[in-house]
């Protein structure tokens, strides 16, 4: 899924999840950015590549909005970084081992990672067999589910619609709070 739903999603959920248990403003924004922030990482071999490198900006632009097989030709040490990069952030595998991990040291969930978490479920099945399917297995594969790509004009119509519907129902729940609070 685009970066940008990511975010409002993981947004909507933190509002909702406020209701039940105490969230921090800090907890909430750290959530939200574990959820976007899957999709950065491996941009940033290309960015390093178009500002010292040989690389340009168009570069950057042609990377980002390319479809399979229309990437811009890369140095073969970026392209095997940048695809590294996005397994790792797409991984269940790593993101289980780091959850697990942070469990055992602190004794307890920390909230964000499922910020992270989110955008790797939502990634299986907003992607395709045609279009980058989320590698949610790696290291033991790079295959995914064959899902709806999110790219496709149908399914960011869909999605977008939630998403008004959603914030539109959130916004209405918390002002009857308020003002049920002041009667
Ligand atoms: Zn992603």
């Amino acid at each position: 899924m685009d970066v940008v739903a990511h975010a409002l999603w993981a947004g909507a959920g933190v509002m909702l999840a406020r209701r039940r248990c105490a969230i921090t403003p800090r907890t909430a924004t750290a959530t939200v950015a574990l959820a976007a922030l899957p999709d950065i990482p491996h941009l940033l071999p290309v960015v390093g590549w178009s500002a010292f490198g040989a690389g340009t900006a168009a570069t950057v632009g042609g990377y980002t909005l390319a479809g399979p097989g229309q990437e811009p030709a890369l140095p073969p040490w970026v392209e095997w970084l940048s695809h590294n990069l996005h397994c790792v952030a797409h991984s269940a595998i790593v993101a289980g081992v780091l959850t697990l991990l942070l469990w055992l040291w602190t004794r307890s969930l920390w909230i964000p990672l499922l910020g992270w978490w989110s955008h790797i479920v939502v990634d299986v099945f907003t992607h395709s067999a045609e279009y980058y399917p989320s590698p949610a297995f790696w290291p033991i594969t790079r295959e995914g589910f064959d899902g709806w790509a999110w790219n496709t004009p149908g399914f960011m119509a869909v999605n977008y619609a939630a998403l008004a519907a959603t914030y539109w129902w959130l916004g209405r729940r918390r002002r009857r709070e308020r003002e049920s609070a002041r009667t």
